[in-house]
């Protein structure tokens, strides 16, 4: 049973709008079309060994939890899958990988050879696991739960192709991970159901949801490179003005409605919470200060989340 389910990571929606406010010549333009295709593998992997987990025949009881955000100090740590049985807690790490994946023992470092023959350089998810494990034997002495932890890195797809070895965290591709399941121990039940459902639950609502944040540093741009106006989601294109509600895509050959909000999500996401009304002139190409005082009196507060404030109005 899943107790938390996994959401869509929130840069897939936000990856597609700024490589539509970037222009395609900008050296942090390919950065960006590369994070939202490991976004998208790294999510589809990931859903796609939920539906494993989901359609197992699981002989002992069993509380799910995906996509675990948890604050440990400063920093995050994000744990893809939590298995919570009687028995033991697992843990469980998802790597979506074409290529060959090089590991070298517990070598913070694993190398990637992709199809085309290039050799690229990841933090070992080995490494990340025993993070994980970490973090989560806090997590259980905070919900009151004593289990033996294990883990495993899952990888989706048998198309990878894994060299070397790892020392302590073994790698698993997703079909065989009923059998992996099944050879861990289940002996006397070390807690009640009903206990283990309650701090699976509790240990699921220590989840902080991510909000990726520094755009401007992470891809290298400022506002001064950053395609103004309203831009079609669709094709990325301007959009012609017809009203302050309506624009219009002349390639789609289709209206788009609330363009200047849009245009307003993306400042907030990419630029900064704060807007000061001759930004919001310059950003959205308004005509003069009466319709920028317009369209911030009457479309700006329906951005709906986050430090979101006007300056100046
Ligand atoms: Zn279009």
């Amino acid at each position: 049973m899943f107790i938390k389910e996994r959401v869509r990571p929130v840069q897939l929606d936000l990856l597609p709008s700024l490589l539509n406010r970037l222009p395609s010549s900008h050296p942090g333009y390919e950065k960006v079309q590369h994070h939202l295709r490991s976004i998208n593998a790294g999510f589809g992997g990931e859903q796609y060994v939920d539906e494993r987990l989901r359609h197992m025949n699981w002989d002992v009881p069993h509380f799910i939890v995906c996509d675990l955000n948890v604050a440990s100090g400063r920093t995050f740590c994000q744990i893809d899958t939590l298995v919570f049985t009687p028995h033991y807690v697992l843990v469980l790490e998802v790597k979506n990988f074409s290529g060959t994946l090089q590991f070298q023992g517990n070598r913070y470092q694993m190398t990637r050879i992709t199809r085309e023959g290039d050799e690229e350089g990841f933090d070992s998810p080995v490494s990340q696991v025993l993070r994980a494990v970490k973090e989560v034997r806090i997590l259980l002495r905070k919900a009151g739960l004593s289990l033996p932890i294990f883990s495993a890195v899952v990888l989706p797809y048998a198309r990878t192709i894994v060299k070397g070895t790892t020392d302590d965290v073994p790698i698993v591709f997703s079909k065989a991970l009923p059998l992996f399941i099944s050879n861990l121990p289940t002996t006397n039940p070390l807690v009640a159901t009903e206990d283990l459902q309650f701090a699976a639950e509790k240990i699921a609502s220590f989840h902080q949801p991510f909000i990726p944040k520094n755009f401007s540093s992470r891809y290298e741009f400022t506002l001064s490179d950053l395609r103004t106006g309203v831009i079609c989601a669709d094709c990325g294109r301007s959009a012609a003005k017809q009203s302050i509600r309506a624009h219009y895509c002349h390639a789609c050959q289709m209206p788009i409605l609330d363009g200047y909000v849009s245009a307003l999500r993306d400042w907030r996401d990419f630029i900064s919470p704060l807007i000061r009304s001759s930004e919001c002139q310059t950003f959205l190409q308004l005509p003069n200060k009466n319709a920028t005082y317009y369209v911030l009196k009457n479309l700006a507060e329906r951005i709906e989340y986050g430090l979101w404030r006007i300056k100046e109005l």
